[in-house]
This record gives structure tokens, sequence and C-alpha cells, in this order.
């Protein structure tokens, strides 16, 4: 843990430099980019490219230590990836300062959010992992994933959960990205419907990745998190490195897919919000359950909805939650 610590000390303190280790596997870069490692495999046969991120929200620890692993496990030869890899520690001052950001939600800032927020901090860390991936995935004959893992502060009825962002031809999870999330442990893809300023979604966007915004489980600090729940994560990174490719096995207990029905807004003075404050993700509402009070008057729940990231306290004209439905 002390390894890893020092490693993130290192960058914060300005010592980061450019340099590579060659191993019999490949090479493995620290990159001009603080936080930015890129490993290439000797003999390169993979048609795909995966970047992993960690850290865009600072105190998500759990991912953190699992990425470091992995270069922990690369470097001492036990783990030889068959697939070139970008990995990304993102929020390194938020990570010292156990805070999820310091100025302004990182993973808010993509897509070129960032210069909307020009004295926010993370403006210029977004604007430096967006060029790192550009960087990264120049070659459109490639097949390009991103997965960015976090932990999430509020409960969720399921455990593990993968946020899927929006494509321009709205198309459905496919096969691939089903297993994918099978084997990560994930429960339930929620698919949304429009463009978001999400590290994620701008891959999705911008760079034509496959990616997901990946909740691996619950927030806790660096040292304390129960490694057994992120084992199959782990388990499954290692194994895509190892075998080369994203595409896996189809397994008996995929996902729920969830779309977003509605999204709620806080719009108008007497605006209600009739969610608890212990309501857990995707629990599923009862029928004629009363949601909010909008303008139009109560909003009941329909057979087989639920709500996702719940938050009554914001101004009018934002957003109080996703509702969403299975499939
Ligand atoms: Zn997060």
């Amino acid at each position: 843990m002390q390894d890893l610590i020092n490693f993130i000390e290192h960058i914060e303190n300005n010592e980061w430099e450019q340099k590579s280790l060659d191993l019999n596997s490949g090479r493995l870069t620290q990159l001009e980019t603080p936080g930015a490692l890129h490993f290439l495999p000797k003999e390169n046969v993979s048609s795909q490219k995966l970047a992993l991120s960690c850290g865009v929200h600072g105190n998500e620890t759990a991912p953190i230590e699992i990425l470091w692993d992995i270069l922990e496990s690369i470097k001492s030869h036990n783990l030889m990836p068959n697939i070139e890899v970008l990995f990304l520690f993102g929020h390194t001052k938020a990570m010292l300062e156990h805070k999820r950001f310091i100025d302004f939600n990182l993973n808010r800032l993509f897509s070129e959010n960032y210069k909307n927020y020009p004295d926010a901090q993370e403006s210029k860390r977004a604007h430096e992992l967006e060029s790192v991936m550009y960087t990264f995935f120049d070659a459109p004959s490639f097949e390009h994933w991103h997965l960015d893992l976090h932990t999430a502060i509020r409960g969720s009825h399921h455990e593990r959960f993968a946020v899927r962002p929006y494509y321009q031809d709205n198309r459905a999870v496919s096969q691939n990205e089903l297993n994918l999330c099978s084997a990560l442990g994930v429960q339930a893809i929620l698919k949304t419907v429009s463009a978001a300023t999400t590290f994620a979604g701008f891959s999705a966007t911008k760079i034509n990745a496959q990616s997901f915004t990946v909740e691996l489980g619950k927030v806790a600090p660096f040292g304390k998190n129960d490694l057994q729940k992120f084992e199959s994560a782990k388990k499954t990174l290692i194994k895509i490195l190892a075998q080369g490719s994203l595409h896996l096995t189809e397994s008996t207990d995929a996902p729920i897919v969830y779309d977003v029905k509605k999204e709620l807004i806080n719009d108008h003075d007497n605006y209600e919000f009739f969610i608890g404050s212990d309501y857990l993700n995707f629990s599923p509402l009862e029928e004629g359950q009363e949601i909010e009070r909008n303008e139009k008057g109560i909003l009941c729940a329909q057979k087989g909805q639920s709500i996702v990231f719940p938050n009554p306290h914001v101004p009018i004209g934002q957003r109080t939650g996703l509702l969403v439905q299975a499939q």
C-alpha cells in the first residue's frame, strides 16, 4: 500500500518523469502525462485496445488499488498482457486529500466541458486525460474499449452496476458488452439516452469506444476496502489482459438492462421529491408509488420502475434523479 501512496505523492510533488521499462512481455512506459502509463506487448496480435481508468473521483480507492496491483503483476512478470493498455490514475490530488474532487466534479468536465470551468483545477486534468486518450486511440483499425472504474457513495440494490453511455444510433447493449459486464460481476446496466460529459461519455462520443462507467461497490479509504468483494472484477481484468481480448464467453447470469424513462427535474418552486434519503439505487418502486410533485402534478411509478442517483437537494432546473425501467 505504501508503494501506491508513494507513487501518488510522486506525481503530486511534480517528480513524474517519462520513462520506459523493458519486460519479457513488452514495454511499460510512463507517458509524459502524469499518472498515465502505456503497455505495449512485444508481439501485439490483438485487434483491440483498452483504456483502464481509476480515481477520477479521488476517494474511490478500490479501483486504484486494483490497477496498481495489476501494474505490479506486470512489472514482476506474473502477468503478461497480450493487448495494448492505457492505465490512467485520474485525480491524484483528490486521492491524497481523500476527497471526491477539489473544485469541481472531474467526471462532468469531459467532452470539452472543461472549457466552461476554466478556474477549476480539474479542468486542466480533464483536458490532459482527453489528449492522452486521443493519442492512444489514434488507429481506427483497432476496436476501442474504455472502462472507467468507480465505487459509489450510496448503497445500491444491485451492488455492482455499469452506466452505458449514449451512442448516436442509440444501439442496444451488445452481447459482448453483456458478457463483459457479467464477468466483472456487474448485475445491472443503465443504458443512458443522451450524451454526457462523463469520461466514459467522452470515449463513446469522441473516441468511438465501447465504454462503461463501472461502479464496483462501496467507497472506502485506502487499505480499508473489502478486497474479497472486488475479486471477481480484478480477476476478469487480469483475464482480459492475458487473453488479449474483451470478447468473453457468455455467462448464465446476464445483467439486467435498465432504460432511462425520465430525467426527474426540480422544475418549480413547489417541487417535491418523495423518495427517502435511505433509498438504495435501483430498488424496485411499488406500482403507484409517488415519486415527485412536478409542474404537471404528482408522478407515480409504473411496474418495474426504480430510481437511480436520487438527489433532491438541487437548485431549480437541475436533475433530482433518473427514473429507470428494467427491459
Ligand atoms: Zn465515482
